[in-house]
């Protein structure tokens, strides 16, 4: 579907905040909701429409929204994203340490200082758990492996945005096998993602696109990234047609996690993998942004679709 003037109609008028407020409710940190039944509904809809694509044979996995801290540093994301990352920490020692602690604070004093990192990170992206998982259960076979993860994640990105949050929910399908394997899932995940947005009455474009990686030397891996088309991203006017929301992403790792993980195929090569991943919130945000918040009043064949 072609993009509408839609947007260009709506600009100027507090579309936005309106649409805030029918969805959400602040919690007095940027980026972070309370959902309200109305969006969760749609949340829920989108789930389940996604899930009657799920690839045949794929292994279910839900993952919670924390995961290793290990495992994460071992594949280099403090390297890529450490800005964007998020690690749990406690308070430890004995009772009376831990007391000695909460005393502080109860007489005007700081607590925090005293937190030591956990073995926890709060998980980024849905799909990094899977792979030490996979990896240990020996050489994939050939054909590949397609799992269907899900997890809440966490990125250290505050922002007022609509379509920016800090917390927000990630759906994936991945695929790990051999590089044309890998090519091949992509390039049909391409097109049936279009076909479900086209479903669900979104405008839309897709575009090579690279991750926001850190710093000065983030800029040349990123360069690389778009050169070796790594990265592909399936964008929706949200807050505006300038700037369209990224709502899906098709990525191929080439062979970054096999290496990492000594994860590899029968033939003895590193296995490649690739994915595709669906954001949750900003699917159900473009869909409200799209077609307004009286569901009722959505076309008949987006609410046949939906279900809702
Ligand atoms: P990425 O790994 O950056 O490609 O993220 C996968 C998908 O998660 C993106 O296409 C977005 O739809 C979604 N996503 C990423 N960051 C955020 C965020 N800060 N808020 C909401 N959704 C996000
Ligand atoms: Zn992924």
């Amino acid at each position: 579907m072609a993009m509408t003037a839609k947007f260009v109609e709506d600009a100027g008028d507090d579309r936005l905040g309106q649409l805030t407020d029918a969805l959400f409710h602040r919690t007095g940190v940027d980026g972070v909701y309370a959902r309200t039944g109305l969006y969760e509904g749609v949340v829920e809809a989108l789930a389940a429409l996604i899930s009657t694509y799920r690839p045949k044979g794929a292994e279910v996995l839900r993952f919670p929204p924390v995961m290793s801290r290990r495992h994460l540093e071992k594949h280099g994301y403090l390297k890529s994203f450490p800005n964007l990352l998020g690690c749990v920490s406690c308070l430890g020692g004995t009772e009376r340490e831990i007391r000695a602690v909460v005393d502080r604070f109860e007489n005007g004093g700081e607590w925090t200082e005293d937190l030591g990192a956990a073995d926890l990170v709060l998980s980024p992206a849905a799909c990094y758990p899977v792979y030490p998982l996979v990896a240990e259960r020996g050489p994939v076979a050939t054909g590949g492996l397609v799992f269907d993860v899900a997890s809440d994640c966490f990125r250290r990105e505050p922002s007022t945005d609509i379509d920016r949050f800090q917390s927000f929910r990630m759906r994936e399908y991945v695929c790990i096998g051999s590089p044309a394997e890998i090519q091949d899932f992509r390039e049909q995940w391409i097109v049936r993602a279009k076909g479900l947005a086209d479903r669900l009455g979104l405008t839309y474009r897709v575009e090579l696109a690279s991750d926001p990686f850190f710093g000065r030397g983030g800029q040349l891996v990123a360069i690389s990234q778009i050169q070796q088309s790594l990265k592909f991203e399936l964008l929706v006017p949200v807050r505006s047609e300038e700037e369209p929301t990224a709502c899906m992403s098709f990525n191929y790792h080439r062979d970054h996690f096999g290496h990492t993980w000594d994860l590899k195929t029968e033939d003895g090569e590193f296995a490649h993998t690739g994915c595709v991943a669906f954001g949750m919130d900003r699917l159900a945000v473009a869909l409200f942004a799209t077609h307004g918040i009286d569901i009722e009043a959505w076309p008949q064949d987006v609410r046949d679709a939906l279900r809702v």
